[in-house]
């Protein structure tokens, strides 16, 4: 008799090389063609990218950059701030969002969060002072934050809304596109975004013909022709190639996401929900799902089990911004934040990419719920 093999599964956290694999010959085409017109920065390509972007975001302008860190420093950037104007933003994003607002001359300002870990309106109201000047949601996982109720609060006390769409690209709120919801939205096709490009990449999104006009040329050293520099700006374009891809991926973006929302729907009704806490949607939003992160006692001795498993997870994010040491100038302590530090020792994000198939979920969802029996 021979013993039944019992093979070590293994359910990556990303698999970027499945993606490829799935889209190698139209994807290589794609870029050949881009090669063949001789175009390397900006050109063709980058324009019906951006068009076409624009088209399916609805929004009349979308502005390429070099990564999404870039998309969110010239979005603030065009909001001119002073050295002491400032930007409430949520503690728990990927540290991108707070250095943006430094690097755009402004000082962050945190504001905590609600259970679903995007921001509370409620503690924007708290936060502001007459120096704020705008507020920059950050729509964590690929669920869009409460941006009723956050213009509301911009409208009130007249500030810009910028927002941190980086996660969110095939999101909507009440039927909107990420990132066209406030002043400007703010994207990033890095690889493990839901749109990524094969390297970094990012593009800014808004409907004010001024704004789109200024970020082209911050982008491109300030010049507005050849000879002629009006501000200084920086270099923060899009290559061809990577126009290309996103060009071509840019129409598969729906159906990546219809994939990562089944998966998350898979993991809703197999999870032990008395267990694990993965917050329930709003009527209001459409979910990408960027990543599924569930909240959880015992988070890293379970994070241990799943990896025998064979199941790759993340964290996002250990540690909250305001006590990295990059902010400690901002004079935050720990304590400040509760929700978000609370959250910070017990969020795990579970695989949820579109190459894994209802079987990958279940067995996921099925070793989450051993290890808490
Ligand atoms: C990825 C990310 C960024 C930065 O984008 P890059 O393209 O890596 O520069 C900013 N904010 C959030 C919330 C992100 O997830």
């Amino acid at each position: 008799m021979v013993a039944v093999e019992t093979r070590q599964r293994t359910i990556p956290y990303v698999d970027l090389a499945a993606q490829f694999a799935g889209e190698r010959e139209e994807l290589l085409a794609a870029i050949e063609s881009a090669l063949a017109t001789g175009h390397w920065v900006g050109g063709a390509m980058v324009e019906e990218f951006e068009a076409a972007a624009a088209r399916y975001l609805g929004a009349r302008h979308v502005v390429s950059v070099a990564s999404g860190t870039d998309a969110l420093i010239l979005a603030l950037r065009v909001l001119d701030l002073g050295p002491n104007d400032e930007v409430i933003t949520p503690p728990n994003s990927f540290v991108a969002s707070t250095a943006a607002i430094h690097f755009a001359g402004g000082k962050p300002v945190f504001a905590d969060v609600l259970p679903d870990q995007n921001i509370d309106p409620a503690a924007i109201e708290d936060a502001i002072t007459p120096r704020t000047r705008a507020i920059m949601p950050v729509h964590l996982s690929g669920r869009i934050a409460d941006m009723d109720a956050i213009n509301a609060i911009a409208a009130k006390h007249k500030l810009a809304v910028i927002e941190d769409a980086a996660q969110a690209a095939g999101a909507r709120f009440n039927g909107r596109a990420a990132g066209t919801l406030g002043t400007l939205g703010c994207y990033s096709a890095h690889p493990l975004k839901n749109l990524n490009a094969a390297g970094d990449a990012g593009f800014i999104v808004t409907d004010d013909a001024a704004l789109a006009e200024r970020l082209r040329r911050l982008r491109n050293n300030g010049l507005i022709d050849r000879n002629t520099v009006v501000e200084w700006g920086v270099v923060s374009r899009l290559d061809h190639i990577q126009a290309a891809v996103l060009r071509y991926r840019l129409d598969r973006l729906d159906g990546i996401v219809a994939t990562r929302r089944n998966n998350a729907k898979i993991y809703r009704s197999a999870l032990n929900d008395r267990a694990v806490f993965a917050p329930p949607c709003r009527p209001q939003e459409f979910n990408a799902f960027h990543t599924f992160v569930i909240q959880c006692d015992r988070r890293d001795a379970l994070r241990e089990h799943l990896a025998k498993q064979g199941i790759g997870t993340a964290i996002h994010y250990p540690v909250p911004i305001h006590l990295q040491p990059a902010a400690r100038a901002l004079g935050y302590s720990k304590g400040d934040f509760p929700v978000t530090e609370r959250q910070a020792e017990r969020i795990l994000t579970l695989p949820v990419n579109q190459t894994l198939v209802r079987d990958d979920i279940e067995y996921v969802a099925e070793t989450v719920n051993g290890f808490f029996r």
